[in-house]
């Protein structure tokens, strides 16, 4: 039974779900105490608790302490199985966390094909937004050779949620490794806000604001009216390079003032074109599951965020693999797995 303190490092929800990933990844019981010590409403939330229900219905898991406010959460895998589910987190909580959880599993332990449905917010601050699963992330996973696909059904914006993803996931036996050591030469541009109940000019301002701040011509500007349960508004700063594509976000809200949104993505993707970092940030301790159970691979990212170290300890809980993270170039720095 591993022993993990959910205090630990960056003390938030990501300590639980790498380790319900690489449970159900290597057939390893753990113990959880702490959960979530680190934020300010501790413990399982709605949204964690279905991360929970979904990493054991995938692995046929015996749980104990899996219910909201829960601090402590025994976990024992059994056999990954794939088919058909649906994950209804019942609030805005994250749908793309929710997937973070189960999609390695199911990719590499399943005998068979799954098709997932999960409801709950697709666009929730500190979380990634489906555009970046779909942009920035799936694509680099089929690149490793995971025949993975993701529509996005219904947008749900925190509060009110009601989003939909639908996801398709064939079993391979082993990922490739993957090398981003470069970007490469820089193909498209796009700033892009989306909004649901909102007025279309909030959107449209943004959008030119954020090409405008990053020196963009105003054609890389785009606003849309989204269909959604409950009103939201979101700005991306999406680059597409020859190696990867990047994409950075901001919501709006309720005080939250449409020049603030703008300059809050345009000041993400400066910093990142500037660097000349190739992983973003949120990229890197995302990379990290996928490439540990590569057993190979590296990339240059900025300086490694609490996530990202967190992260690597998780990950060094449950598989033999060492992480070496050594300086690059200007402020990036390079992180290598080696196994
Ligand atoms: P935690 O805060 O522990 O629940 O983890 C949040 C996860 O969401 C991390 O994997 C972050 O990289 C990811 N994340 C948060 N915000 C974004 C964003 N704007 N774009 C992409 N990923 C994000």
């Amino acid at each position: 039974m591993i022993e993990i303190d959910g205090s630990f490092g960056e003390g938030g929800g990501q300590i639980l779900r790498t380790s319900l990933s690489l449970s159900a990844l290597t057939g390893q019981p753990f113990r959880l105490t702490r959960i979530r010590a680190g934020r300010p409403r501790p413990g399982l939330m709605r949204q964690h608790l279905t991360a929970v229900e979904a990493a054991a219905a995938i692995c046929g898991a015996e749980t104990s302490g899996a219910a909201v406010g829960s601090d402590a959460l025994t976990f024992a895998p059994s056999a990954v199985r794939g088919g058909n589910y649906r994950f209804a987190i019942g609030s805005a909580g994250s749908t793309t966390l929710v997937l973070q959880t189960v999609l390695l599993p199911l990719l590499l332990r399943a005998g068979e094909a799954s098709r997932l449905v999960i409801e709950g917010g697709t666009h929730n601050p500190y979380a990634p937004p489906f555009d970046f699963i779909e942009k920035v992330y799936l694509p680099l996973l089929r690149r490793m050779g995971a025949p993975v696909g993701a529509t996005l059904e219904r947008h749900g914006f925190y509060p009110a949620g009601g989003g939909r993803l639908r996801v398709t996931i064939a079993p391979v036996p082993k990922l490739s490794a993957l090398e981003l050591v470069a970007r490469g030469a820089c193909l498209e541009r796009h700033a892009v806000a989306l909004s649901s109940a909102v007025r279309p000019s909030v959107g449209r301002d943004e959008a030119e604001q954020v090409a405008r701040l990053l020196g963009w011509p105003d054609s890389c500007a785009q606003s849309r009216q989204v269909q959604s349960p409950g009103p939201g508004n979101v700005a991306f700063a999406w680059v597409r390079h020859e190696q990867l594509d990047e994409l950075f976000t901001a919501f709006g809200g309720p005080g939250v003032s449409r020049e603030a949104v703008a300059q809050r993505a345009a000041d993400q993707m400066r910093r990142y074109l500037e660097t000349g970092a190739v992983a973003g940030p949120y990229l890197a301790d995302q990379l990290l599951v996928p490439l540990a159970l590569a057993g190979s691979g590296r990339f240059r990212t900025l300086a490694p965020t609490a996530h990202t170290a967190t992260n690597i300890e998780m990950i060094k809980r449950f598989l033999p693999v060492a992480f070496r993270v050594s300086e690059a170039c200007g402020d990036t720095v390079e992180i290598e797995v080696q196994s």
